[in-house]
């Protein structure tokens, strides 16, 4: 419950005026951005304004979008007074996503059917795969242009209205998989889709022929959009894909459990390095967690210290086994795929969680 501030993207499809303007927007920004560091590095005080009178050709550009990349600046000046990052740096026209960000005032940003009206743009066409919540309110946009593609992110405010279901009927405990996303504990799994893997075969082979083009020659340059192109396909259809599989979810389940993996650890063992599946299972959780608090439902994180994959679903009875190993055996006779066991374990763990935190811990009989 609450209010919740959240990203959406969308692509949009400028018209070729729309395009020309968008990028010398970019390209204002970019200046406006160099020209404050650099005053910032020559202790020489201007205000966006003031630069804005040197450069008649901003005048053309949305001048809230200026006030947002001062403030950016800002934000990452005081990040680096914190020691939280580095200093930042100049910008340029080669930089590969190129962005800017503006401000709604007096709604003048805002979606008209499948179009969405953006200040000097105009009215531009949405591909809207997505609601937004209802009762949300629009507080920014990020125009961005990314592998030759044009999109906002629209950054909303809504009212999470929602209160907790204290019933809990649908339970589902998930064990992490490296190749599935996930195996749930009735043994199944999401299915990554068929063109997934055959994406993922496209690119290796961009990049393999990446890896012969002589660095900044004309081939080169034209094989590494060629490669940017086909990742970033990749990661929306990975993103869709994980939007479709955590609604699914949802939807039916009042309770989810996983576990509260330390990808960051993991992905430093050799074993999991090259898998692209990492960074879709962290994207997965949080769109659990976000869309489990829109419905009144549950998400719980299992302790990653738990031994959900040594335990014994049936009897308890812990035992160390290897990960080449992929069926679970117990002295009890118990006889189960590694990871529907762990599965389980998981679910039986977040059913108790779930009841410690709604009656207390004393009220459970073990
Ligand atoms: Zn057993």
């Amino acid at each position: 419950m609450g209010k919740v501030t959240r990203g959406y993207v969308y692509r949009i499809r400028p018209n070729t005026s729309q395009k020309i303007l968008i990028n010398k927007t970019f390209g204002c920004n970019r200046l406006m951005w160099n020209e404050l560091l650099n005053d910032i590095k020559n202790k020489a005080y201007r205000t966006p304004k003031e630069i804005k009178t040197q450069y008649d050709f901003m005048y053309e550009c949305d001048s809230q979008s200026f006030t947002t990349t001062w403030k950016h600046l800002n934000q990452a000046i005081k990040h680096k007074k914190n020691k939280t990052h580095q200093f930042p740096k100049f910008k340029s026209k080669h930089d590969h996503i190129q962005s800017y960000t503006t401000h709604v005032v007096n709604n003048n940003i805002r979606l008209e059917g499948k179009y969405i009206r953006l200040p000097k743009l105009g009215k531009m066409r949405l591909v809207q795969h997505r609601e937004l919540p209802s009762e949300s309110t629009i507080k920014a946009v990020t125009i961005k242009r990314d592998a030759g593609h044009y999109y906002v992110i629209l950054r909303i405010v809504y009212e999470q209205t929602k209160e907790k279901a204290s019933d809990v009927r649908q339970v589902i405990g998930l064990d992490y998989s490296l190749s599935h996303l996930y195996v749930d504990h009735n043994g199944n799994n999401p299915n990554y889709p068929k063109y997934y893997h055959k994406m993922m075969d496209h690119l290796a082979k961009a990049q393999r022929i990446l890896s012969k083009k002589v660095k900044g020659s004309n081939h080169y340059q034209k094989q590494k959009q060629k490669v940017q192109k086909i990742h970033k396909k990749i990661s929306n259809q990975r993103k869709d894909f994980l939007h479709k599989v955590s609604r699914e979810l949802v939807n039916k389940y009042d309770l989810i459990c996983i576990e509260d993996l330390d990808l960051k650890e993991m992905t430093k063992t050799k074993h999991f390095s090259k898998s692209i599946f990492d960074t879709s299972y962290h994207m997965f959780t949080l769109f659990l967690d976000y869309k489990t608090k829109d419905e009144g439902k549950s998400l719980i994180k299992i302790n990653r210290y738990y031994p959900s994959t040594k335990t014994c679903s049936k009897c308890g009875n812990i035992q160390d086994i290897p990960l080449s190993q992929r069926t679970y055996i117990c002295d009890c006779g118990h006889k189960m795929d590694r990871d529907q066991n762990a599965a389980i374990n998981i679910a039986t763990r977040g059913l108790i969680s779930n009841l410690q935190t709604e009656y207390g811990t004393d009220s459970i009989a073990w």
